[in-house]
């Protein structure tokens, strides 16, 4: 055994211990011929010295003497030797094994290391290298005790998951990565056959259909840890592969569903934070949510509601209300409470400036305008009210809730963006006042969702989540008003991120046949895209639903990372690439030949 211990675990009781210890050399340094290394493992680090005076004779001190001054950072050393106490006054308060040193008698060197592209130390995040940098050389950023802390935390989720989920009856079940081209809304990764050439896999969005099929199959309560990809535009916080704790169950309603669910993150909350995970999680309707917060993601854990004064500023003279009101839009305020606000925001003087900053801020966002109003001891007050007559004041504070010092902003719009932007500004004022701090985590359930929604550009119907959605009480009609039809759908969020969706599902097949004409698939596109699954249906499937959970994000909220790359070891960067092979490369010709595909290449010498 080349250790008997990891470089975290050494104490003052152990001093006298003769020990092996294994791992990288992080730093060194030597004063006046006593040597020290940092030896550090994923577990921590401990001080190691060569101190030539403190050996018996039994000890070759200048063959060690030798090996050791040939070693650099990051080679990889074993030793051995005896625990003993630091010089008092040379302590580590903040490394755990900081009171004791090992004094080294025999070492043996097992590996070199190049120099390093970049510092493996316990930097502060605006320390670390370009992320590219760290990406490319991720098993030396790895090293990091952070990063390292990041996979186990999410090696404990994933495993609290899987215990939790077999104790109540669920199998983990594996489904197909090489599976058929879908329709679940993103762009397939496609993988072309080379036995039957011309055709192509697709890795899958998610596991939805097989796990569907697996219900067929009578396997009653599934679970997966699945990896799902989807070839997306690249955007900042995306992976075009990411882990889903995918779930489906049979004979279920959807209480069944959420019950099992917040069951489940309260053994999460239990086994990886140490913490009681107040259950059942709260429920907001779309509607509500959209209308209170200008997102279907909520983020409850502060107020700052929106309200929509339309009805009351419709009579006002104020021309640019007027204007937008003829165009049908809304008006939307948020009260700034004088009690929930900086200081700053209260004085007169530089709550003015502030007001000007928070304008500033929405044209930035290209949110068109921003007007304001405070409460003053004699009601509304600002360079607009002149417009209002006092009864419609006298109601917006009421309808607000205004009370002297509070501050009323209004912005106004066409509804759909008027109430997102609103919803965007009301997280920046509670970020802005510090109203998250100190916040316990939050889900909350976001329910009542239609079946369908007319896309804003072509108005063609689309799913509100995906095809096999099952519709409010099991059917609808396919000629009335579509987009009126409601689903038994969910949507689960913390802190304002959507972190897991699902539904109950179309068993009847012809319910999904229904579905899917009404999306505008003609009966042969159904017949070439979801011929088996239709078929599947039809031989006697059960009721049932799921949910999909990311638990890339989930990780990372809760780690309170900046990026979902701080808790995937081998991610992709923002462009998408793997910068750790390399990939995606081209490949040989030969290759290509294989699989009888062209290269673009070829393809522009044939035109
Ligand atoms: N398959 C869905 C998704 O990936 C989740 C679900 O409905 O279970 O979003």
């Amino acid at each position: 055994m080349l250790k008997t211990q990891d470089c975290g675990s050494l104490r003052s009781k152990d001093i006298g211990q003769k020990v092996r210890l294994a791992g990288w050399v992080r730093f060194y340094r030597d004063h006046g011929g006593v040597r020290f290394y940092d030896l550090a493992d994923s577990f921590g680090i401990t001080q190691v010295v060569y101190d030539p005076e403190a050996y018996q004779s039994d000890v070759d001190v200048v063959g060690m003497g030798n090996v050791l001054n040939n070693i650099g950072r990051e080679y990889v050393i074993s030793i051995m030797g005896k625990v003993r106490e630091r010089v008092p006054g040379t302590e580590d308060e903040r490394n755990p094994t900081g009171k004791v040193e090992v004094l080294i008698e025999q070492v043996r060197v097992h590996n070199a290391s190049k120099p390093l592209p970049f510092e493996i130390a316990e930097q502060k995040n605006s320390m670390l290298p370009g992320e590219d940098l760290r990406i490319k050389y991720r098993y030396l950023d790895l090293r990091r005790a952070e990063m390292v802390s990041n996979l186990r935390f999410r090696h404990r989720v994933l495993s609290t998951a899987r215990k939790y989920l077999d104790g109540i009856g669920f199998i983990e079940v594996e489904t197909p990565t090489l599976t058929r081209s879908s329709q679940e809304g993103a762009r397939d990764f496609l993988i072309p056959s080379r036995i039957q050439p011309g055709t192509f896999y697709a890795l899958p969005q998610s596991p939805q259909l097989y796990k569907q099929m697996l219900m067929v199959g009578g396997v009653e309560k599934y679970f997966q840890v699945a990896r799902c990809y989807r070839d997306e535009d690249s955007r900042s916080d995306r992976q075009p592969e990411f882990t889903q704790l995918d779930m489906e169950m049979s004979f279920v309603d959807m209480e069944d569903i959420y019950r099992t669910i917040e069951g489940l993150y309260s053994q999460i909350w239990k086994d990886a934070l140490g913490k009681e995970l107040k259950i059942p999680f709260p429920r907001i309707s779309l509607d509500d949510a959209i209308s209170k917060y200008g997102t279907d993601a909520p983020d409850i854990r502060f107020g700052l509601e929106l309200v929509e004064v339309t009805d009351i500023v419709s009579c006002a003279t104020y021309d640019i209300f007027q204007k937008i009101l003829q165009k049908k839009g809304v008006i939307i305020a948020i009260n700034l409470r004088s009690d929930i606000v900086k200081e700053k925001m209260l004085d007169a003087n530089v709550g003015r400036k502030e007001v000007d900053r928070l304008i500033e801020w929405a044209k930035a966002q290209g949110m068109g305008g921003l007007t304001w109003m405070r409460m003053t001891e004699e009601g509304l007050s600002s360079n607009i009210v002149k417009y209002f007559s006092k009864d419609v004041l006298d109601r917006l504070a009421e309808r607000m809730g205004a009370r002297k010092g509070d501050l009323l902003l209004f912005m106004a719009g066409p509804k759909h963006q008027t109430l997102k932007a609103a919803g965007q500004l009301r997280l920046k004022l509670g970020r802005d006042n510090g109203l998250l701090e100190g916040k316990d985590h939050q889900f909350v359930w976001v329910v009542d969702w239609p079946m369908f929604q007319a896309d804003p550009i072509t108005g063609k119907v689309t799913s509100a989540h995906h095809p096999f959605v099952h519709p409010a009480g099991g059917d609808f009609d396919e000629n009335g008003d579509l987009l009126k039809v409601m689903s038994d759908s969910y949507d689960l969020v913390l802190d304002g991120s959507e972190i897991g969706s699902g539904s109950l599902r179309n068993h009847d097949p012809n319910v999904q046949r229904k579905v899917f004409r009404v999306l505008g698939m003609s009966e042969e596109k159904m017949e070439q895209a979801f011929d088996f699954f239709l078929e599947a249906l039809e031989f006697g499937a059960p009721p049932h639903g799921g949910i999909g959970m990311g638990m890339d994000r989930f990780c990372a909220m809760l780690l309170g990372c900046e990026s979902i790359r701080d808790v995937i070891a081998f991610p992709k960067n923002k462009k998408f690439q793997s910068l750790v092979d390399g990939s995606p490369t081209k490949v040989e010709q030969a290759k290509l030949d294989e699989l009888q595909l062209m290269t673009l290449a070829e393809e522009d010498e044939e035109n």
